[in-house]
């Protein structure tokens, strides 16, 4: 996890986004799942446009997670006694032996 969720707020946080090199990363992540699903692929500009809200969403999301805690979803296997954890709301998720 990289160092802009050091931040105290979303807004520093999303700066801090934009900043590094997750974002790049992130427009690389998009223009493949648009190649993979044969759409036609929007230009460098647009990309980031959608990173940067999807980011925005999913901080804003963790933000809530932090103050409220994970919206948990646990999913137990209990041949092996462990069970999956998922956040709704974040995608947070641990995987726990009983
Ligand atoms: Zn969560």
């Amino acid at each position: 996890m990289s160092g802009y969720l050091d931040q105290p707020t979303v807004e520093a946080r999303l700066a801090a986004y934009q900043e590094s090199e997750d974002l790049e990363l992130d427009i690389d992540r998009l223009r493949n799942e648009y190649q993979q699903n044969d759409w036609i692929v929007p230009p460098r500009e647009e990309l980031r446009e959608e990173a940067i809200k999807q980011q925005r969403e999913w901080l804003e999301n963790l933000a809530l997670c932090e103050t409220e805690g994970h919206l948990l979803e646990e999913t137990a296997d209990c041949e092996n006694g462990t069970s999956d954890l998922y956040c709704d709301r974040c995608g947070f998720s641990q995987h726990i032996q009983w």
